[in-house]
C-alpha cells in the first residue's frame, strides 16, 4: 500500500539515509577485515548493548525469534524448565512470541492485555497463574514497557523466569524496577530477547537479533545452543542450531546505536505532537505518559477505530497516508495453532478489529505530523 504515497507508512530508505555514508564506511570496514564471522564488531556491539541495558551477559543472534526461541531453550537444557511447561505471553502480540515458546517445547498462556496500555499488567498476570506456569514472557508492545508493581511481586512470590520481548523497545526505560533493581527494557527480568529487523526503533540493513541474561550460566548455555550445540571446539553438549549475529550488521548497528538516543527523542516528540494534535472523537488515541515519557519508545503509534477501521485506513490512503495493523489475525487464531487454544480472549479480538498504526518515522518533521493530523481530523464515518 506504499506505492508514491505523500507519507507512508515507513520508509527505510528515509530512516537509514542520515547514516548512509557512515554505514557504507563501516560495511568496507568488515569486508577488508577478511573476518565474516564473528570478530570484534560483533563483540563491539554486544558490549555496548549490554552498557546501555545494564545486563551483565549478551549473545548475537541471526535474527529476534532465535534470541527468544534460544533462551528458552537454554532455561530447558540447564533444567530449569520443562518441556511442557506453560509460558504466559500477551495474547496481541506478534507471532514471534508465540512461536519461540512452542520452539522451545513449551506451552503458550494467552492473556488479554490491558486495554488502555495494550500489554500485559500484574493484575492479568496474577488472574492467570496456574501450577503449571513457570515462565512469562512480557512483550513491550509497540514500545512500551510492560511491567509494574504487582507484575514483579508476582514473578517474585511464584519463582517464575521471565524473559521480556524487547524487539520493539530497545532503548524504553521503565519507571517500576526490574528483578535485578534496574530499569531499562532488557534488563527487568532474567533474560530479554532483541530484534534487529530493518522495521525496529534498532534496524539493521537484514536480520539480527541478541540475546540479554543476568545469568552466566544461561549466556554459557545460549552460547553454545547458538553454535550447534557446541561448548568448545568439536564437542557438543546440545542438539543446538547455527544462529549468528553477522559482523555486517553488527558493524550497521553499532553506527546506529551512537544515534539510537536521538532516534528515540524524535519518536518520543512526534508521538506527543499527534497527542496534542488528533482531536476526532473517532479514533481513540494511545496513553501519553507525560511523567514517564521514556516508558515508550513508539516503535508504533498505534490508534484504535472501533467499528471502521478498514474505511478510515481507506480514507488515510485516498488522502496519501500509509497505515498498517499491528495485528490483522491474533497468534492463537492462527492456522498453526488451530485447536491448541481454547482461552477467551476478547480483548485481544476487539484489538484486532480496531487497531491501526500510524506513521512515525524519525525521518518525518513536526508539519508532517500536523498535516497527518490534519487529515485524521477531517474524517467522517
Ligand atoms: C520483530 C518481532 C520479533 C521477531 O524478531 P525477528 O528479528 O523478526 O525474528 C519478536 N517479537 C516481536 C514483538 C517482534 O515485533
Amino acid at each position: 500500500m506504499s506505492e508514491n504515497l505523500r507519507f507512508p507508512h515507513l520508509s527505510l530508505a528515509d530512516t537509514n539515509a542520515p547514516y548512509m555514508e557512515e554505514l557504507c564506511r563501516a560495511a568496507s570496514d568488515v569486508i577488508r577485515s577478511g573476518q565474516y564471522v564473528g570478530g570484534h564488531h560483533v563483540a563491539s556491539l554486544t558490549h555496548a548493548v549490554c552498557d546501555m541495558c545494564h545486563t551483565p551477559f549478551a549473545v548475537g543472534t541471526g535474527n529476534g525469534l532465535d534470541a527468544l526461541r534460544l533462551i528458552l531453550m537454554a532455561y530447558i537444557e540447564v533444567g530449569i524448565l520443562h518441556k511442557g511447561d506453560e509460558v504466559i505471553v500477551p495474547a496481541n502480540t506478534y507471532v514471534a512470541s508465540f512461536l519461540a515458546i512452542t520452539q522451545a517445547g513449551l506451552k503458550p498462556k494467552p492473556v488479554d492485555p490491558d486495554i488502555c496500555t495494550m500489554n500485559l499488567s500484574g493484575e492479568g498476570v496474577s488472574k492467570a497463574l496456574t501450577p503449571h506456569t513457570k515462565a512469562i514472557m512480557p512483550v513491550h508492545l509497540y514500545g512500551r514497557v510492560a511491567w509494574d508493581e504487582k507484575l514483579l511481586e508476582t514473578v517474585v512470590r511464584h519463582k517464575l523466569i521471565v524473559v521480556e520481548d524487547v524487539a520493539q523497545a530497545l532503548g524504553a526505560k521503565s519507571p517500576v524496577e526490574g528483578m535485578y533493581g534496574t530499569d531499562m527494557a532488557g534488563s527487568l527480568g532474567n533474560c530479554a530477547g532483541l530484534s534487529f529487523y530493518p522495521t525496529k526503533n534498532l534496524g539493521a540493513v537484514g536480520d539480527a537479533g541478541m540475546a540479554l541474561t543476568h545469568d552466566s550460566d544461561i549466556a554459557d548455555a545460549i552460547k553454545a545452543l547458538a553454535n550447534y550445540g557446541s561448548d568448545r571446539r568439536y564437542h557438543n553438549i546440545y542438539a543446538g542450531i547455527n544462529s549468528r549475529l553477522d559482523p555486517i550488521q553488527a558493524a550497521m548497528l553499532m553506527v546506529k546505536l551512537s544515534h539510537l538516543d536521538e532516534i528515540t527523542l524524535k519518536r518520543i516528540a512526534l508521538a506527543e505532537e499527534y497527542d496534542n494534535l488528533i482531536s476526532n472523537p473517532i479514533v481513540i488515541k494511545p496513553l501519553v505518559d507525560y511523567e514517564h515519557p521514556r516508558s515508550c519508545v513508539w516503535h508504533q503509534y498505534v490508534l484504535r477505530v472501533p467499528g471502521c477501521r478498514d474505511q478510515f485506513r481507506e480514507y488515510m490512503h485516498t488522502h496519501g497516508v500509509g497505515t498498517d495493523v499491528h495485528y490483522p489475525t491474533p497468534p492463537h487464531l492462527q492456522p498453526c495453532y488451530k485447536g491448541m487454544f481454547s482461552e477467551s480472549l476478547p480483548i485481544t479480538e476487539l484489538l484486532a478489529q480496531e487497531v491501526v498504526s500510524l506513521p512515525i518515522s524519525e525521518a518525518l518533521s513536526h508539519s508532517d505530523i500536523a498535516e497527518i493530523s490534519r487529515i485524521i481530523n477531517n474524517f467522517r464515518k
